[in-house]
C-alpha cells in the first residue's frame, strides 16, 4: 500500500496562506474572547470572518470548485484543516466548522440536483447554516443508533416527522436540519431510517433549549429539539427511504477525520504555548525545559502529534480512493482523541498555574477537545467495532475451512 508523504505545492500554500490569516486575522478576536463564540458575536462574527477568508483566498477549502470551493480531497484537507484549527474559530472562518463542513460533504454525495440548488450551494457559500440531527434522549439513539424511536410516518403523499433530538450542534440559527428518522421497522433495528432534509422555519419543528456544555466555541450550542408532526414532501428525502443507516457512512468517516485535523490544531497550538513556557520559565538553576520530566512531556507531546497526524493521512487516503474505511478511520478516530486530549492536558501541565488561567490559550482548548472522546462514537464504541471486525476476519479462515 503506498501512501503519499507529500503534499502539493498548491496545498503546501494555501496551508501557509491559512496560517498567515488564524495568526493575523482570527486568533485576536478568539484571545480577546477566549474562545466563547457567544461573547465573541455568533453569527455576525461568523459573516464578518468568512468575509475576511473570502478576501485572503482561503474559504470553502473542502467545497467543490463549482460550488465557489477549492476543491480539496481528504489528505489535502489535513494540513489545511488542521492550520485553521490553530484558533477555536478558525473553521468557522473557514466555513469548515461541524456540523455545516460534515453536512456540506454528505450533500455533495447524497443530494438531488435540486437538493444541491436549495441546500448545498447557499451552504457552501456561507449563506447558511445547517445541524445533523440524530442523537436522542434515552431510550432512544445514541451510541446506538439502532435504538433510533424519532419516526416519520407516510400519510396523503407527506411524511410528517414526530419525536425528540437532543445535543444537536448548531440548531440555534440553523437554516436547515438533516435529521434521521425511523421509517420502517421498530427502535432495535439495524435498518428503516431515513434522512430528511428539514427547513429550520418548518412548524412544528422547535429548537428547546441550549444544554450547557464545557465547550464553548461552536455556534448555534448544543440544543433539544422537538418535532411534533412536521411535515415536509418526499423531496426532503435524502438519498433513499430506508437507506438512512447507509447514507449516513457517506458522511461519518470524513466527518470524524476532519474532527481530527482541526483538534490537531488546536492541540498543536496547547503544545507550542507550553514550548514556549517551558524554554523560558526558568527554576532550579536553569530553564524548566531543561529538567528530564518537562522534556518528557516534551517528547510525548511531540510523539502524539506525530502519530495522529500519520493515523489521519492513512485514514483519509482509504477514504479518497471510495473506501467507507470504517476500520482505518476507527483507529485514526480513536487514537486522536486520546492523543489530542493527552498532548493538551500535559501542555497545561507544563504551563503550571498559568495552565489553568485565562491567560494562556491552553484551559480553553482543553475544555474543547474533551468531548471529542465521545461525540463522533465514543472511544469504546469504536474499540468495540474494531475488535468485532479482527475478531470475525480471524475466524473466517477457521470457518471456511469447515
Ligand atoms: C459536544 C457534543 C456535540 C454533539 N453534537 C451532536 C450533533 O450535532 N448531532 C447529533 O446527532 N449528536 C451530537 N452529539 C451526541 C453524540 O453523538 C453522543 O453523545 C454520542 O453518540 C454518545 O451517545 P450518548 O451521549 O447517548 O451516550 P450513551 O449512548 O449513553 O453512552 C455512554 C457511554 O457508554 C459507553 N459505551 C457506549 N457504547 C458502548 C459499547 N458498545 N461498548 C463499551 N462502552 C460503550 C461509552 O463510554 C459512552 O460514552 C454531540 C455530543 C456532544 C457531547
Amino acid at each position: 500500500m503506498a501512501v503519499s508523504l507529500s503534499f502539493p505545492q498548491h496545498v503546501s500554500e494555501l496551508a501557509a496562506r491559512t496560517a498567515t490569516f488564524i495568526r493575523e486575522v482570527v486568533l485576536p478576536t478568539d484571545d480577546e474572547h477566549r474562545g466563547d463564540i457567544d461573547a465573541a458575536g455568533n453569527d455576525v462574527l461568523r459573516m464578518q470572518l468568512q468575509d475576511a477568508a473570502k478576501s485572503a483566498g482561503v474559504f470553502a477549502p473542502h467545497a467543490p470548485c463549482e460550488y465557489g470551493g477549492l476543491g480539496l480531497g481528504m489528505v489535502d484537507r489535513a494540513p489545511v484543516f488542521e492550520e485553521a484549527g490553530y484558533s477555536l474559530f478558525g473553521p468557522l472562518s473557514l466555513n469548515i466548522a461541524a456540523p455545516d463542513e460534515g453536512n456540506l460533504h454528505l450533500l455533495v454525495h447524497a443530494a438531488s440536483a435540486e437538493q444541491k440548488v436549495k441546500y448545498l450551494q447557499p451552504l457552501a457559500a456561507g449563506d447558511s447554516r445547517s445541524a445533523f440531527a440524530m442523537t436522542e434522549p434515552s431510550p432512544g439513539a445514541g451510541s446506538d443508533p439502532s435504538m433510533l424511536r424519532t419516526h416519520a410516518t407516510y400519510k396523503a403523499g407527506r411524511w410528517l416527522i414526530s419525536g425528540r433530538k437532543w445535543f444537536i450542534t448548531g440548531a440555534d440559527g440553523a437554516h436547515f436540519f438533516i435529521v434521521m428518522a425511523r421509517t420502517s421497522g421498530q427502535p432495535g433495528d439495524r435498518g428503516g431510517a431515513t434522512m430528511f432534509l428539514v427547513d429550520g422555519d418548518t412548524a412544528g419543528l422547535k429548537v428547546g433549549r441550549h444544554i450547557a456544555t464545557m465547550d464553548k466555541s461552536m455556534l448555534g450550542g448544543h440544543c433539544e429539539i422537538i418535532f411534533d408532526e412536521v411535515s415536509v414532501g418526499d423531496d426532503a428525502v435524502l438519498g433513499e427511504v430506508d437507506a438512512g443507516f447507509r447514507h449516513a457512512q457517506i458522511r461519518l468517516g470524513p466527518a470524524r477525520m476532519t474532527h481530527v485535523m482541526r483538534w490537531l490544531g488546536s492541540a498543536r497550538r496547547a503544545h507550542d504555548t507550553a514550548l514556549s513556557h517551558v524554554a523560558t520559565r526558568g527554576g532550579f538553576g536553569g530553564r524548566l525545559g531543561d529538567l528530564g520530566m518537562i522534556q518528557k512531556m516534551v517528547a510525548d507531546n511531540e510523539i502524539d502529534l506525530a502519530a495522529a497526524r500519520a493515523l489521519l493521512v492513512q485514514a483519509c487516503w482509504h477514504l479518497d480512493r471510495g473506501e467507507t474505511a470504517a476500520t482505518p478511520t476507527s483507529i485514526a478516530k480513536t487514537f486522536a482523541a486520546e492523543a489530542i486530549d493527552r498532548v493538551v492536558d500535559r501542555s497545561v501541565q507544563m504551563c503550571g498555574g498559568l495552565g489553568v488561567s485565562d491567560d494562556y490559550p491552553v484551559a480553553r482548548i482543553a475544555r474543547e477537545v474533551r468531548p471529542f472522546r465521545i461525540y463522533d462514537g465514543p472511544s469504546e464504541v469504536h474499540r468495540w467495532a474494531i475488535a468485532k471486525r479482527a475478531i470475525r476476519a480471524a475466524a473466517r479462515p477457521a470457518e471456511d475451512a469447515k
